[in-house]
């Protein structure tokens, strides 16, 4: 533990691992067909049932030979196209016209691509001796028959898709979605649509988290704008609970007079933890909402809760850095740790000591050397800063300000924050 935190705080791995240490990943599944397997989570290992290639064949447009014979002029005597075998053997002074794709002929051991090859009629001369072998893709050179293709656990990306159809799967065993209900609070927020009114502001929390949402195994249900009463929010997390396995609230965390969130959180079950070193973010709720009464519910019946901060930018980090690693692993993912990168910061940035900051920045690489600069304005209310970013400049809580041309850590932006 960092000893230079804040008391009373608790540092961001310390957070990330209580989170992963309470919930328990889904364990329901579902048969989908492959395009749908997109972003969702592998249930089961695959294992290849064919070899990829399935027979030897030509990388090149050329001709198939026997290597001994490349000497002398060989006969031309038949094709093998992508699809269209050569049934004949090929003897000693043949050759056959072969298409990439195109199976190697039984007796050819080599492709001699045709820019290195002078035909004549029915007959060719090699002007460049190939290696034994060349131009050859081998049976199982990509996946060997057998071989285990991808991980139970794993969150499956287009190149995937790809893999999965070559071996001619068309149907997969994936988890089933996490539920999530989502929910913001405050008596000032307005729905995008709706008449602006001085005094009060947007709620930009919600369409970004729906957002952000979209990227991950997951089905929302959205609870809307709760006000700063007690006992609507009550009745809210009360339904909400029945239906999610984690609830996802933004605003009313903090230790205000009209923050009720803590309060019903741990009426109704149980804190895990609210006070984060973590800046932006410091207050950020977890914590079991308690057990849902519904019988719909087949899997887990417990509901999760994470009650983010109300300002923008502190909602989408603490999100970012904390619900995403809770509903991957909810989702059934294995571990993903987020690869750290180090650039030299040739401006000096401002920091105090106490909590772990995620300044958002922009990171290039110039002459050749990893360079970061903050994105501008690093208040928390401040979104437009962070849409310019693209990248966390991320400094340990107990250092200070960064002097200029020093070295820092950064996590570049991925696909969940954006
Ligand atoms: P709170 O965490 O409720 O104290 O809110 C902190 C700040 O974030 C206040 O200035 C709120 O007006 C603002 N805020 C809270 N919820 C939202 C939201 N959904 N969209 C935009 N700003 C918000
Ligand atoms: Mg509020």
């Amino acid at each position: 533990m960092d000893s230079c935190v804040q008391p009373g705080l608790l540092p961001v791995h310390d957070a990330i691992a209580r989170i992963i240490a309470a919930v328990e990943p889904i364990t329901a599944t579902e048969v989908v067909p492959l395009l749908d397997g997109l972003d969702r989570v592998l249930a089961e290992n695959v294992i290849a049932p064919i070899n990829v290639p399935g027979a030897d064949n030509s990388a090149m447009d050329g001709y198939a030979i026997r290597q001994q014979d490349c000497g002398g002029e060989l006969i031309l005597i038949g094709e093998s196209f992508a699809g269209h075998a050569f049934a004949g053997d090929v003897c000693a002074g043949q050759t056959v016209r072969i298409m990439t794709g195109g199976l190697i002929p039984a007796g050819a051991d080599t492709v001699v691509m045709q820019e290195n090859v002078t035909r004549f009629g029915d007959n060719i001369r090699i002007n460049k001796l190939p290696y034994t072998g060349e131009n050859i893709r081998r049976a199982g050179e990509d996946i060997a028959l057998q071989s285990l293709v991808l991980s139970k656990g794993h969150l499956l990306t287009a190149l995937d898709i790809g893999l999965l159809a070559s071996l001619g799967i068309h149907q997969l065993q994936v988890f089933q979605r996490i539920k999530i209900a989502l929910l913001t609070t405050g008596d000032e927020l307005l729905a995008p649509g709706d008449t602006y009114q001085s005094g009060k502001i947007y709620d930009s929390n919600r369409p970004l988290l729906h957002a952000l949402l979209k990227r991950l195994p997951v089905e929302v249900k959205d609870f809307g704008i709760v006000p700063d009463n007690p006992e609507v929010l009550r009745d809210v997390f009360l339904s909400a609970r029945e239906y999610a396995d984690l609830v996802i609230s933004t605003g009313g965390v903090s230790v205000g007079d009209a923050d009720y969130t803590k309060e019903i959180l741990s009426e109704l079950g149980e804190i895990n933890f609210w006070k984060i070193a973590m800046k932006p973010g410091k207050p950020f709720a977890f914590g079991l909402l308690g057990n849902s009464l519904a019988e719909k519910k087949t899997r887990a019946t417990k509901c999760w809760f994470c009650g983010l901060p109300g300002n923008p930018v502190s909602t989408a980090v603490t999100y970012h850095q904390l619900v995403v690693p809770a509903v991957r692993y909810l989702a059934g993912e294995n571990s993903v740790e987020p690869i750290v990168i180090k650039a030299i910061a040739p401006k000096p940035l401002k920091k105090q000591p106490g909590r772990m900051d995620f300044q958002r920045g922009i990171f290039s690489v110039v002459d050749g050397v990893n360079s970061v600069s903050s994105a501008g304005l690093q208040s928390s209310g401040v979104l437009s800063g962070m849409g310019k970013a693209n990248c966390y400049i991320r400094l340990e809580a107990g250092r200070d300000s960064v002097a200029a041309g020093e070295s820092v850590d950064v996590i570049l932006f991925d696909r969940f924050i954006r």
